[in-house]
């Protein structure tokens, strides 16, 4: 048996969700309007769409407005920018989501640059980005974020830990590893072209992978009490004889649980927190835009 703590990320996501809907009272008290989510989604890939629809409900679900904006496959370019621009200027939207990916014919980095920074609850722009590696206030991409609030509610203080991020995608390798930072860790990024990664990871008081390679880090390679969150979402293929065609992470879980002090499971780890954060983001930037402070314990 191990001694493991399974990180229940399901939980404290919707304990953050309950704390959002409370805030939400005050802002509009305040304002005289609710905060508000816009999210685009272009095409009709089936995975989007339930992002999306899942998005929507939450944000109606904690008291805000959601406005989906759903374009044809064959938008264009200036069209898709043309609304991202009319959203910029809408009073009542706080928050501006490109569900991604785009079909392939637009310039995803181009339209995510038309996004206000101020709207930005995806944390994506280049202003954004800048922002996080300068320590100044702004938004930060919400899977990160989530794994973030996750280690600091089990760890407390951060301070002096070994950290490593594998992955360095600009949605959460790259995020994740200046959150670390700026929490005082000591951080290793290791990415596809890292030489020995096991003996990398067997340094690390904190494994956070990001991958997208199903249980790809085995559980031998973990410093004994190490506390790992695991972010990869991978669905077996039934096809090849794997179970149902169920969801694992980037961390072989069962032989994890040997040597970790702390783990995430996939699912109900770190996938709940997206969402509430991005629910966070929005009711932060609402406060941002008002000129109020932001709301305490989020
Ligand atoms: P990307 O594909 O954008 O990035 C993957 C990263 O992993 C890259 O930096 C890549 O390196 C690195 N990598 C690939 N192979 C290896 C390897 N063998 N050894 C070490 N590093 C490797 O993925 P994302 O960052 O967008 O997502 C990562 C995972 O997280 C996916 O499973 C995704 O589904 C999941 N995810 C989950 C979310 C949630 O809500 N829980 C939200 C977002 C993502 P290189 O840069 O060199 O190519």
């Amino acid at each position: 048996m191990s001694g493991a703590t399974i990180i229940d990320g399901k939980a404290f996501a919707a304990g953050l969700r309950a704390r959002i809907a409370e805030a939400v009272p005050a802002f509009s008290k305040a304002t005289g309007r609710v905060p508000g989510l816009a999210v685009v989604l272009v095409g009709d890939d089936a995975a989007s769409a339930v992002y999306v629809a899942s998005k929507g409900k939450a944000t109606v679900a904690a008291g805000m407005a959601s406005f989906e904006h759903r374009l044809p496959a064959d938008t264009k370019q200036e069209e898709l920018i043309a609304l991202v621009r009319q959203l910029n200027a809408d009073e009542s939207v706080d928050g501006i989501l490109v569900q991604l990916p785009l079909p392939k014919h637009l310039d995803e980095q181009a339209v995510v640059d038309a996004i206000s920074p101020d709207k930005d609850v995806d944390g994506l722009t280049p202003i954004s980005t800048g922002r996080l590696a300068l320590g100044l206030p702004g938004l930060v991409p919400c899977t990160p974020l989530g794994s973030l609030m996750l280690l600091k509610d089990h760890i407390g203080d951060l301070s002096g830990k070994d950290a490593i991020v594998i992955g360095r995608s600009i949605l959460v390798g790259k995020p994740m590893a200046q959150l670390l930072l700026a929490e005082n860790c000591t951080v290793t990024i290791a990415h596809s072209r890292t030489r020995d990664l096991k003996a990398r990871v067997q340094q690390a008081d904190i494994v956070v992978a990001a991958v997208g390679r199903a249980e790809m880090v085995k559980g031998d390679w973990l410093k004994p009490g190490a506390v790992v969150i695991d972010v990869g979402i991978n669905r077996l293929d039934p096809a090849k004889g794997e179970t149902k065609g169920r969801l694992v992470g980037d961390v072989d879980y069962a032989s994890a649980l040997e040597l970790a002090s702390a783990i995430t499971p996939v699912p109900g780890g770190v996938g709940p927190m997206t969402i509430a954060c991005l629910l966070r983001n929005t009711l932060v930037a609402a406060h941002r835009r008002a000129g109020l402070a932001d709301p305490e314990g989020l």
